[in-house]
C-alpha cells in the first residue's frame, strides 16, 4: 500500500508545475487530493490524470488570498473525503523587482499571495487537521530565496522569508495536538512560475547551481511526500532545501 494510504491532502496551486507534481505523487502513494487553484482548466486536467491512473482527486476553486475562499476548500475536502490530514501550502507568485523598481501594488500583490495566503491555509486548515490528529502535518513551500540575500526581487524574497518563519511557529503551535509542519525550499526547479528566460539566462541559472542541471518538480515532490507521510512522524519545524547544492555551496 501506498506511503500516504488514508491521507486526505488538500494542496493549494495542485494545478500547474511543483503542485501538479505533488498531486500526482500524493495520489499515488494512496491520499485523496483536493487540488486547489485559480486555474480551473488545468486543474480539471490534473484530476482526470489522477483518476485516469486509478487514484482519486477533485478540484476546488481557490484564491488563497481569502480566507472565505479557504475555509470553502477545507469544508468541501471534508465533506468529499471525511476529513483533512495533509495541507500543501504550494501556491505562489513571482516577479522581479528591487527596492527602486517595485511599486507598493507590486508589494501588496505578493505578499496577499506568498505570505497571508499561506497564513490563511494554516489558519483555515489547522482545526481540522487537529481534529485528525497524529498522522496530520502540513508542508509549506517557501523558496531558497528566503534563506539568502540576494538583490531583485525584494517582495518575493520577503514574502518566502516570512513562509520560513510562519513553518517553525506553527511547528510549535501545533506540536502537542499531533501536526507536524515542515518547509521546503525549492532552488531551480523547472516549472511556468519563471515565464520565458533566454537561453543566456537558462545557462547562468545552470551555471550557479553546483550538479550544473535546475531540478524537476518531481524532485520537490518526493520530498513533500517524505514530510508528509507517518516516515517523517519525528519530523516538525524541519528545513529541506531541494536545490542542487546551490545552498551548500
Ligand atoms: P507555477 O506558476 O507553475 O504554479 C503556481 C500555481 O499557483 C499556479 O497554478 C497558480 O495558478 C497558483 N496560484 C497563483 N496565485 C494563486 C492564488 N491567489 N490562489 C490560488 N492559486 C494561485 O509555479 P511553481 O514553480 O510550481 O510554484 C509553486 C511554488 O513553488 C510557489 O510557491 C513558488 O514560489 C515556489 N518555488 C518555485 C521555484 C521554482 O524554481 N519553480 C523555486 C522556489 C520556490
Amino acid at each position: 500500500s501506498g506511503r500516504l494510504e488514508g491521507k486526505v491532502a488538500l494542496i493549494s496551486g495542485g494545478a500547474s508545475g511543483l503542485g501538479e507534481a505533488q498531486a500526482l505523487l500524493y495520489a499515488r502513494e494512496g491520499a485523496r487530493v483536493m487540488i486547489g487553484d485559480l486555474q480551473e482548466v488545468l486543474g480539471a486536467s490534473v484530476v482526470a490524470r489522477i483518476r485516469g491512473e486509478g487514484g482519486e482527486a477533485a478540484f476546488t476553486r481557490l484564491d488563497v488570498t481569502e480566507l472565505a475562499s479557504w475555509q470553502a476548500a477545507v469544508a468541501l475536502s471534508v465533506a468529499t473525503y471525511g476529513k483533512l490530514t495533509t495541507l500543501v501550502n504550494n501556491a505562489g507568485i513571482f516577479h522581479p523587482g528591487g527596492i527602486i523598481d517595485e511599486s507598493p501594488e507590486g508589494w501588496a500583490k505578493m505578499v496577499a499571495v506568498n505570505q497571508t495566503g499561506v497564513f490563511y491555509g494554516m489558519k483555515a486548515g489547522a482545526p481540522e487537521l487537529v481534529k485528525a490528529g497524529t498522522g496530520s502535518a502540513i508542508v509549506n513551500i517557501s523558496s531558497l530565496y528566503g534563506l539568502i540575500g540576494s538583490p531583485g526581487a525584494i517582495s518575493y524574497h520577503a514574502s518566502k522569508a516570512a513562509v520560513r518563519v510562519m513553518g517553525k511557529g506553527a511547528a510549535l503551535e501545533f506540536v502537542k495536538q499531533g501536526v507536524r509542519v515542515n518547509t521546503i525550499f525549492p532552488g531551480q526547479i523547472r516549472t511556468p512560475i519563471l515565464g520565458d528566460i533566454t537561453p543566456e539566462q537558462d545557462a547562468a541559472i545552470k551555471a550557479s547551481i553546483p550538479m550544473g542541471i535546475v531540478g524537476d518538480p518531481m524532485d520537490v515532490a518526493h520530498a513533500s511526500l517524505f514530510l508528509a507521510s507517518d516516515e517523517a512522524r519525528y519530523i516538525t519545524g524541519a528545513e529541506l532545501w531541494v536545490d542542487g547544492g546551490w545552498y551548500a555551496g
